[in-house]
């Protein structure tokens, strides 16, 4: 069984631009895989397929495909000539010693003008099937499914599928640039908008050299492993220490974490031009923290003129915990650093911070110079995945 068929989402990939979708889905499961032993990933009438060479194994090909975003699901298949003699012939080659309790044939028809309707390939290939291993047909619960689809001058046939990342092929709306803490929440945000189509750029602000380096090594794993949803990946740390310095001695505790978000939005919106992102994502949940309450989040957010994309803002802390378990990122994110909100933070925060104590505590600080340091002191990194990629 040579091929891997990918089948993408259907409906999200509706309309005029769905050409334009698909050779991204194409151009993105061909890097994905760009290290392993394929020789072709081709479209074929509404699927994909994934030519495998000899030296690729199934189980790596798998884990690939399963981290690309747009596919529905996808299996592993052989091909046949378009006849249900050749076709069960190939399957019965190809099915194991084992015996499942019962299965079903399940048929679909890429190409509609094939003589026979997709029961009728059920039942002829069925047949053969049954006949030859002595199974028992089970047509609501079966053990076993074997699915074939019937193309204009060939077949596929598999056992089983594999799910799908769903969403749509990252690169297809846009560009975007997300504040990665080194916490829970950002990582699974970024990897949300990803999830949606969107590349995400990683903006990580840390207080090295008054803290240690740890917080810019967890934005580093982070990076790392959210660029294997994405293929390439680029990081800016920003030095953020001096500015809270600066922040600390002129405004007094309450207002601090509202006024160091609003400097991280304007810094993270200059990068983000810079880099043509469109947007800005952060981890922000409405109630989580002090910080967070929707009178702080209309005051943050107010200093961006992009908007500002808040992917978990409904969600529980225990819904955000078991993404970030099933990403992979929680192990990181709870590694224990002097982040820099946590040094600088006073005990009580504001929760309902006005634009008008903030605006009159800013005007103290010279906004737009601590910016433009900040900017021109962040320091890019770039990753790929995977890491060998021609
Ligand atoms: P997280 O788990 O993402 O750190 P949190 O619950 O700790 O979130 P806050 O610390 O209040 O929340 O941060 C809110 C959001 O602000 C984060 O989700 C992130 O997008 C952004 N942010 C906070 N600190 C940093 C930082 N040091 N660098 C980049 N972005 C940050
Ligand atoms: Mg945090």
């Amino acid at each position: 069984m040579k091929s891997v068929v990918v089948h993408y989402q259907e409906i999200a990939l509706k309309g005029k631009n769905r050409p334009w979708f698909i050779a991204r889905l194409v151009r993105n499961i061909r890097q994905a895989v760009s290290d392993l032993d394929i020789r072709e990933v081709r479209v074929l009438m509404g699927r994909i397929e994934v030519v495998l060479g000899p030296s690729a194994a199934w189980e790596s090909v798998r884990d690939r495909l399963a981290r690309v975003f747009g596919i529905a699901n996808f299996s592993r298949a052989g091909r046949a000539p378009l006849d249900v003699d050749a076709i069960a012939a190939e399957i019965l080659k190809d099915l194991g010693p084992g015996d499942p309790e019962t299965f079903r044939v399940s048929a679909r028809r890429a190409d509609k003008r094939f003589p026979l309707t997709s029961p009728q390939i059920e039942r002829e290939v069925g047949g053969r099937i049954k006949e030859a291993r002595n199974w028992l047909v089970n047509l609501d619960r079966p053990a076993l499914t074997i699915h074939v689809e019937a193309l204009t001058s060939e077949a596929f046939y598999s056992f089983g599928k594999e799910r799908g990342a769903g969403g749509l092929p990252v690169g297809a709306s846009g560009r975007v640039a997300c504040l990665l803490s080194g916490g829970i929440d950002s990582p699974v945000a970024a990897w949300r908008m990803m999830r949606r189509g969107c590349r995400v750029l990683f903006v990580h602000f840390h207080s090295y050299p008054i803290l240690s380096r740890a917080s810019q090594e967890k934005a580093r794993e982070l990076a790392r492993l959210l660029t294997r949803y994405q293929f390439d990946s680029r990081l800016l740390l920003v030095p953020f220490g001096e500015i809270q310095q600066r922040v600390v001695l002129a405004v007094q505790p309450p207002l601090r974490v509202v006024i160091y978000r609003r400097l991280m939005l304007r810094i993270a919106e200059r990068i983000a031009r810079e880099n043509r992102a469109q947007a800005l994502v952060t981890g922000e949940v409405v109630g989580q923290v002090a910080s967070q309450t929707l009178e702080n989040l209309s005051t943050i957010g107010s200093v961006a003129a992009m908007p500002v994309l808040r992917p978990l803002v409904g969600m529980d802390k225990e819904e955000i915990t078991a993404e970030a378990q099933r990403l992979g990122t929680y192990p990181i994110s709870i590694i224990p650093d002097q982040d820099c909100c946590t040094l600088f933070t006073p005990r009580h925060p504001a929760t309902k911070a006005r634009r008008y104590d903030v605006e009159s505590a800013e005007a103290q600080l010279p906004i737009d110079e601590m910016v433009n340091e900040a900017v021109t002191g962040a320091a890019p990194e770039s990753y790929r995945f995977p890491e060998t990629q021609p």
